[in-house]
């Protein structure tokens, strides 16, 4: 079955179509100025079930999602904050991994950084200025819009409409309120990288399309991003790239709709958030995962608590569920396929479908396992293992391995604690107790780690 996505920029569902087995998939991550909020787990969360599920398709995923760690907000919260840009977005970065981690996200293939990319970066800008889409000015370079008749072809905005709401800034140097910055001049005090312009460093939307041609080339399957990146950010990713290389870029594009907060938009600017280590205070990042994906990823939603407690007891529907059929199928197996699940999720990503029917196997599985028949108990397990697996899902089974894991995570983060508060004494203690029961507790550069001996 082929895979189809709603595409923004042909506003239909288009089939996935790779040259090869592989598909290559940029998707814009986290600017980190500030720690991660649910909101932006909600795209992550999304591109990771969509790339295990291509991937039970048959098919490499090469997934290249970047870090923003130079752009405004980065240089203004880090004077705020009184440390260096490159502290404070290291610090959030390392963060976004935790949480991604447990999530049971998958790492990307590549995570570039927008600064380990300036070569790349400076090259297209140099080639949009030599095809004569964009000038210098006063150590600026901006993207000259109307120069691309092809702008707005994503968000489908036209440049009359533009033109009303735009102004320039007094820091600006434009010809036009349309165009945009592809490079800044550096002001005093601000970090700065030496160009053909001078001191100065990337403006945000170049990044992205440097680094997605970097790692993926050009016309590859799909760019992602949430909703509200499609205009400017988007829109100005495809008008650098094809007014640079005159090859075209992304060949579909796919918007994950926004993760509101009573009504609105999360922001980081204006505190309107829910931070990510929150909500693990208090629920199993599985609950974030179901919450997420019980939505079809177009639709806007809201984060409630109410939300959250049900997608807690739709979780632990689950969970208990396996837990009891692990009386009569003790090694439940995982399904080959799963033809009905292949079909919603094929047709535009349908994850709530997919989760009704991870409920309906669950009501099967309860139905088998009250009447004792365990041949009907174990398909639906190994269906089930299959769409949980398909969709990120980690339960933690009741016995076996990942048990002792937990408890093991549980001791090195308890000495962590301690040692933070410098109860030096205690968490020395600790470790001894530990290793007199034969384990090893050692001090690593990546903190402490916990072995058998
Ligand atoms: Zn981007």
């Amino acid at each position: 079955m082929q895979v189809e996505l709603f595409d923004t920029l042909s506003r239909q569902k288009k089939p996935l179509e790779p040259k090869d087995n592989t598909v290559r998939i940029y998707h814009c991550g986290m600017t980190v100025q500030s720690r991660p909020h649910v909101g932006h787990l909600r795209g992550y969360i999304v591109m990771d079930a969509l790339r295990r599920f291509l991937r039970f398709k048959g098919y490499e995923v090469r997934l290249v999602q970047n870090i923003t760690d130079i752009d405004d907000k980065v240089i203004e919260k880090s004077r705020a904050e009184g440390i260096d840009w490159r502290m404070l977005a290291e610090r959030n970065t390392g963060e976004l991994l935790t949480v991604t981690d447990a999530l049971n996200i998958e790492r990307p293939t590549v995570m570039p950084r927008a600064t380990q990319h300036i070569e790349e970066i400076i090259n297209l800008v140099s080639q949009i200025i030599e095809k004569g889409h964009a000038y210098e000015s006063e150590g600026d370079v901006y993207f000259d819009v109307r120069s691309y008749p092809a702008y707005g072809k994503l968000s489908g905005k036209r440049i009359d409409e533009l033109e009303s709401g735009a102004r320039i800034e007094p820091s600006e140097n434009k010809r036009d309120p349309l165009d945009f910055a592809v490079w800044k001049a550096a002001k005093p005090a601000e970090p700065y990288w030496y160009s053909p312009w001078g001191k100065g460093r990337p403006g945000w939307h170049i990044e992205c399309s440097a680094m997605s041609a970097h790692y993926l080339g050009s016309e590859f399957d799909l760019h992602a991003g949430g909703e509200d990146l499609v205009f400017p950010h988007h829109e100005n990713e495809i008008a650098q790239y094809e007014a640079a290389t005159g090859k075209g870029f992304a060949k579909a594009w796919m918007h994950v709709e926004m993760l509101n907060l009573a009504g609105e938009k999360m922001s980081k600017s204006t505190g309107h958030l829910v931070l990510a280590s929150d909500v693990f205070d208090k629920y199993d990042p599985n609950v974030l995962r179901m919450f997420t994906l019980r939505v079809h990823y177009r639709a806007q939603t809201e984060y409630t608590m109410e939300g959250m407690d049900e997608a807690q007891a739709a979780w632990e529907r689950i969970t208990t569920f396996l837990t009891a059929a692990e009386s009569l199928v003790p090694e439940p197996a995982l399904a080959s396929e799963y033809p009905e699940l292949d079909e919603v999720l094929s047709d535009d990503f349908n994850t709530p479908k997919a989760v009704g029917m991870v409920f309906d196997l669950v009501k099967q599985g309860n139905e088998a396992l009250a009447s004792g028949n365990k041949d009907k108990l174990a398909e639906a397990t190994a269906k089930l293992n299959l769409a949980l697996e398909i969709l990120g899902f980690a339960p933690r089974r009741d016995r076996g391995g990942g048990d002792i894991q937990t408890l093991l995570d549980l001791l090195v983060s308890f000495r962590t604690e301690l040692r933070k508060a410098k109860a030096f004494k205690w968490a020395d203690k600790l470790r001894d107790m530990i290793q007199a029961v034969g384990l090893i507790m050692e001090d690593t550069k990546e903190g402490t780690r916990i072995r058998f001996r």
